[in-house]
């Protein structure tokens, strides 16, 4: 199988990422804040040691561009906090001193290369504090394409109708070769499917929980425009991503809110989600129908806003998008 190295290897650091992830959330500790003001856990940090960790182990060639660095864990009045990171990510890794963690960690500071990953290790940090969705995405590029992504979604229930059915799914995606769903309570696997219908009375928008992420009044418009219905799933994170790849939504539009119109979304904001629901059978874009572009930089600087569907409903949405919204 192409890739088999790279998808072990991500699978079981997202696995053991995800069950840090849990760990931590049911010990409820405090946030901390970042320098731009949005809040950090030390599970985003213990999550993007973990898996830079597998990475450096198993590719040492490649970069790693991750949203976090280990600057705020080595502030003075941080030690109490670092400490109880360290203890936590030694229960996984038992040799591993301080220093190894802060280096694992700033791991993550990659710049663009022909080939590199992409790490969010926490997305959606304030769902998971709220105790909603979020996801670890994680992706590889490759010469600026997408090959392989992986989102593991620790929160999502296993049956989308069934809120009590158990919950954690790894999404795992491989260009050419679909979309699994792994389970984390029993490792069965299945395959994701977009959902196939074109049927505005069953057709349903999933947008963020957070109201500044995104224009609610062009969302609204777009909607009436396709003739939706139903009212949107609100989720945190690339879980809505996932949630589009196995047909519980078919629409996730992205329009930057009117006081930031010229918003440039993050590259690990986007990677892992957008080949899990392309692999699925739906299609990526932003608001223009430009493809994604993945080789400039941390930020998506050639596109505007985010367009992700089951794939038919896509260029009527793009109808409504393009240009004007
Ligand atoms: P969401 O997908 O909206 O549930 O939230 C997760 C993402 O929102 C994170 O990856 C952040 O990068 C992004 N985010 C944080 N603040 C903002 C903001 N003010 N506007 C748009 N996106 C944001
Ligand atoms: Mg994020």
């Amino acid at each position: 199988m192409v890739y088999e190295k790279e998808r072990q290897t991500a699978i079981a650091a997202v696995t053991a990422a995800a069950k840090l992830c849990e760990t931590i959330r049911r010990k409820k500790s405090q946030p901390l804040t970042k320098e731009d003001t949005s809040p950090v856990t030390i599970a985003d940090f213990g999550a993007q040691a973990i898996i830079c960790q597998a990475l450096g182990e198993n590719f040492p060639e490649d970069a790693i561009i991750g949203e976090e660095d280990a600057s705020i864990l080595q502030q003075s009045d941080r030690q109490e906090v670092f400490s109880g990171l360290v203890g936590l990510i030694q229960d996984i890794l038992p040799h591993s001193t301080p220093d190894d963690i802060l280096h694992w960690i700033d791991r993550g500071n990659g710049k663009i290369a022909p080939r590199y990953w992409t790490l969010d290790p926490i997305d959606g940090t304030k769902g998971f504090i709220r105790g909603d969705q979020y996801a670890i995405a994680l992706a590889l590029v490759e010469n600026g394409d997408l090959k392989l992504g992986i989102l593991g979604c620790p929160a999502l229930p296993l049956d989308p109708t069934d809120a009590n059915s158990g919950k954690g799914l790894i999404f795992l995606a491989v260009r050419g070769e679909g979309t699994q769903m792994l389970s984390l309570e029993d490792n069965t696997s299945q395959t994701a499917k977009v959902n196939g219908t074109n049927d505005p009375q069953t057709l349903r928008l999933i947008t963020s929980v957070e109201a500044g992420h995104s224009d609610r009044n062009k969302q609204e418009a777009l909607m009436t425009a396709l003739g939706m219905t139903s009212p949107p799933l609100r989720m945190d994170s690339q879980a809505k991503y996932a949630a589009v790849a196995r047909g519980e939504a078919d629409l996730y539009s992205r329009i930057p809110p009117k006081d930031r119109r010229d918003k440039q979304e993050n590259i690990w904001d986007h990677a892992a989600g957008a080949i899990v629901l392309e692999e699925a059978g739906g299609r990526v874009t932003d608001l223009d129908g430009k493809p994604l572009d993945f080789s400039l930089g941390e930020k998506l600087t050639a596109n505007r806003g985010i367009l992700a569907s089951n794939g038919i409903i896509h260029d009527r949405a793009l109808e409504f998008t393009h240009k004007k919204n």
